[in-house]
């Protein structure tokens, strides 16, 4: 049977079981030990969506590393009605380190291009994007995501980190929304 959730209006079914996205996680990680060994690299968690997905890609990594938060914070200009996302909790010095940054997903990829100047006007020596899930057919501006778990389809998707209105982010599978 069909395992179903219900998150206040809408209702999601798995659609990709834990088991299937480790494995896409082990494989991430394998290409990380291979291509950042030697350079200590800083991975650069997203809270809140990417802690899972965090957890379990850390738990793969075997060269040296550190491994840091930040959050990015929406709030309404003072003059300006446009949103802006600002960057916050940032403690480490970027100044010539290679900087990975470990995303939920990737949408229209604005968030992550907004991260990315933010972060580059700390002089990283380079910064290399890693994330959990893309869904190629939104992306709006020209991103050079290097290490993608899973492409996905333009649906709404709950689970493993993510949430729907702040629910959801505790399971363990990915769910899609169903009906509303
Ligand atoms: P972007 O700026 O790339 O359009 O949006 C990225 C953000 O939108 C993500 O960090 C996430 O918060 C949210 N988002 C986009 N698609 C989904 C989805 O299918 N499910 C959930 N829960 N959040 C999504
Ligand atoms: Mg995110």
């Amino acid at each position: 049977m069909e395992k179903t959730i219900r998150i206040k209006d809408k209702t999601f079914a798995v659609s990709i079981p834990e088991a299937d996205i480790l494995r896409e996680v082990d494989r991430v990680a394998a290409e990380l030990n291979r291509d950042l060994a030697g350079k200590a690299p800083l991975f650069l968690s997203v809270l809140n969506g990417s802690f899972m997905f965090m957890a379990d890609l850390m738990k793969r990594i075997d060269i040296p590393c550190e491994v840091s938060f930040v959050k990015l914070a929406s709030y309404q200009g003072a003059k300006s009605t446009g949103r802006v996302k600002e960057l916050i909790g940032l403690n480490e010095n970027l100044e010539g380190r290679t900087v990975v940054i470990v995303e939920d997903i990737v949408d229209s990829g604005l968030t992550m291009q907004r991260l990315v100047e933010q972060l580059a006007a700390h002089r990283p020596d380079k910064i290399h994007i890693v994330t959990l899930l893309l869904k190629p057919d939104r992306l709006m501006v020209n991103l050079d995501i290097e290490y993608v778990a899973m492409r996905i389809p333009n649906d709404f998707i709950v689970g493993y980190g993510l949430d729907y209105d702040g629910l959801g982010r505790n399971y363990k599978d990915i769910y899609t929304v169903v009906s509303d």
